[in-house]
């Protein structure tokens, strides 16, 4: 773990003008407010909410995109509090914390929303208690509420149009973000796409594209495709339906989306709810962490798939991917598991340091999890700060306890590999 410590931060303040001056990292000080995004820098925000997945991404040119907004209808004892407080439904608190990232805006706006696939926790889900929108065809959580709020250009998701595989998706939750999305698309002009596996045209730099020409947003697998690593070429990890029993059909995990973000040297990856591990009884290719894992290669920093649940994170993914961050989305006691949090901490999967920071660690895995106070940081809002030209970069970590946006800790700066 590489704290910047108080000492640390005053050697880097006596230090920093010189720094600042060549543009590179290091502004951000505990107790302060996060510093506004500049140009030239990659931006990884995964929020906290205590209610779901939300993470937004502010690339080098300031295009903007925001992967799931998460908002799960009912909390349970395993549930951590909402983050701040439960005073605002998840996707308010959202679009909130987005508006205060993209302050530099003269009007915040996403040039992407990506979903990376059509559960709860990355959508959001109707309730009785959830508002109905403006034009009364739908209730706002989670996305809704995001497309309701905010401009969106592009929307991405593993089903659009016809949202049919492998079976129709009529389920409410999903059915409720269907009728928000068609209702965008013919009032607001919204553009859907289904995300392509394989390819790196779906998501790219809008706004000052030929001045970062080392960016690539490479798409790599959605309902079961993955890309091939040649050109945008994708293979099938699925058998035909028609071949498999119905009560062995892919369940919705296995269908997330999957990508890979690349600045200069920095890597990320980005892989929905993946399981990486095999229920006995069940077909292999329910290991999709493999073959996804095969394709991306090593990476500098990786979000937890599936928040670091017991069937994701396999020993190849982990020992492939071999990143010098994790971060994990997580509010709920189930998420990680020990068995996960033991292949993230083993040097005989793969050498080296590496510092894991988490959203919001439910307290009872403090006493579960041997050895997770480890954890570099076990709440609060993560920002994976990516410097020019993406050679190096920070974790910074901001308060999730108000909307001060203030910063309570700061790691690093990591090279990128
Ligand atoms: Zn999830």
């Amino acid at each position: 773990m590489r704290q910047l410590t108080v000492l640390g931060v005053v050697f880097c303040l006596s230090a920093c003008h010189v720094v600042l001056c060549h543009g590179a990292l290091g502004e951000d000080v505990m107790g302060d407010r996060l510093t506004a995004w500049q140009p030239g820098t990659l931006d990884i925000h995964q929020i906290s909410t205590g209610r779901g997945n939300a993470g937004l991404y502010i690339f080098p040119d300031g295009t903007t995109m925001l992967v799931d907004a998460g908002e799960l209808p009912v909390k349970t004892k395993d549930h951590t509090p909402d983050r701040p407080d439960g005073s605002r439904i998840a996707g308010e608190r959202i679009v909130r914390y987005i508006c205060r990232a993209l302050a530099h805006d003269a009007q915040p706006a996403l040039d992407y929303l990506l979903l990376t696939h059509f559960h709860d926790d990355h959508m959001g889900g109707p309730s009785s208690a959830s508002p109905v929108a403006s034009c009364g065809t739908y209730k706002l959580t989670g996305v809704t509420q995001v497309l309701e709020s905010l401009p969106v250009k592009k929307l991405l998701d593993r089903g659009w149009p016809d949202y049919s595989y492998p079976q129709p998706l009529e389920d409410e939750a999903t059915r409720n973000y269907r009728d928000c999305v068609a209702w965008q698309v013919e009032h607001k002009g919204l553009l859907v796409e289904r995300f392509v596996p394989g390819r790196d045209d779906q998501v790219v730099l809008c706004r000052d594209a030929s001045a970062y020409p080392d960016f690539e947003f490479r798409n790599v697998a959605a309902n079961g495709e993955v890309w091939t690593g040649e050109g945008v070429a994708t293979q099938s990890c699925f058998p035909p339906l028609e071949t498999v029993d119905r009560s062995r059909w892919p369940h919705e995990n296995l269908l997330s989306t999957a990508f890979r973000l690349r600045y200069g040297q920095f890597e990320f990856f980005n892989g929905g709810d993946i399981p990486g591990t095999v229920p006995a009884g069940y077909p292999a290719w329910y290991d999709i962490e493999t073959p996804i894992a095969k394709v991306v290669g090593a990476v500098d920093a990786a979000i937890l798939d599936h928040h670091g649940y017991l069937d994701a994170q396999n020993d190849f993914l982990v020992a492939t991917l071999r990143p010098q961050v994790w971060t994990i989305s997580v509010w709920d006691a189930h998420h990680p598991t020990d068995v996960v949090w033991r292949r993230l901490q083993s040097t005989q999967l793969y050498p080296g340091p590496r510092d894991v920071f988490a959203t919001d660690l439910h307290p009872a895995n403090r006493q579960a999890i041997e050895g997770i106070d480890k954890l570099a940081s076990q709440a609060g809002h993560i920002v994976l700060r990516v410097g020019p030209g993406g050679d190096s970069f920070r974790v910074v970590i901001v308060d999730d306890t108000s909307e001060s946006h203030s910063v309570t800790q700061v790691f690093g700066p990591y090279t990128s590999r």
